[in-house]
């Protein structure tokens, strides 16, 4: 009786009939932007990103039937990732886990531990670390490379501003892709960018649609890499991603509602 207070304490009933509604919207819109812009919506995953808030508001979303959530910090999310694991039955379909935030290197192996793909891949060294506790555990990651488009300096990812045929930002690029294919045990998939915040969503397309033309260009230097992933869109600016070929959405408040 005390334990189940306390959990409540911790954990406030999640309002289901508001989730669901902002669930449904959400993917109403993503439906509708994917078909102005001649797409398929089945070929875009919505990932739901429950960064700061409780086990409760997973389980809640997972009941509604969604699989892809996504974290931004290894400490946070390993209890819910646990607590997720518990709390399903072994025949219902796991939560497909996405790390979507800078990892620090002594992270590295819980995240190959507790993830199914990595988003925010940003340096060759942490590649390394990744191969090699993917390697230990034997798994395969899947990964995306997180580019810097913008050129914010307070944003993670490898600096692609300038990405021009002969600058020496593409040289480094290439220099990187080239370490990160030779290692074992983890695969690059595409590409992750997080916009600015800008006033208008319509400002961040520049942005997306430069992360497109990199992925277009890397895919022709490295034809035997797989690059069909664009990470990018968030609650403001999933629609103009989505116009812009975005195969992955990181939606957080939309779904949820406003973090504290
Ligand atoms: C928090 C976060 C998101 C989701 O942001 P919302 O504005 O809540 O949709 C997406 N990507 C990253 C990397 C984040 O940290």
């Amino acid at each position: 009786m005390i334990n189940t207070a306390a959990k409540n304490v911790t954990a406030p009933l999640v309002n289901v009939h508001a989730l669901a509604r902002s669930y449904a919207r959400v993917r109403d819109r993503m439906v509708a932007a994917a078909h102005r812009a001649g797409r398929t919506p089945e070929d875009i995953t919505l990932v739901a990103i429950s960064k700061a808030l409780p086990l409760a508001n997973v389980q809640a979303l997972y009941r509604l039937g969604h699989r892809h959530f996504g974290e931004n910090r290894a400490e946070e999310s390993h209890d819910k990732i646990r607590g997720a694991r518990e709390t399903f039955a072994p025949d219902e379909d796991p939560i497909v886990w996405h790390m979507i935030g800078h990892i620090q290197s002594r992270k590295a192996k819980s995240v190959v531990s507790g993830f199914d793909h990595i988003h925010s891949l940003d340096s060759v060294r942490l590649a390394r670390r990744l191969s090699r506790f993917a390697t230990e555990q034997d798994k395969n990651v899947p990964l995306l490379l997180e580019c810097n488009v913008s050129g914010d300096a307070r944003k993670h990812g490898f600096a692609a501003t300038r990405c021009g045929a002969n600058t020496e930002q593409w040289a480094a690029l290439n220099e990187a892709v080239a370490r990160i294919t030779e290692l074992p045990h983890i695969e690059i998939r595409g590409l992750m960018t997080m916009a600015p915040i800008v006033p208008k969503p319509e400002v961040a397309r520049e942005y997306f649609s430069a992360l497109r033309d990199l992925r277009d260009r890397l895919t022709t230097r490295f034809p035997s890499t797989r690059w069909e992933q664009l990470s990018m869109g968030m609650t403001d600016d999933f629609e103009v991603a989505i116009e812009e070929g975005a195969t992955m959405l990181r939606v957080g408040r939309a779904i949820f509602g406003e973090r504290r």
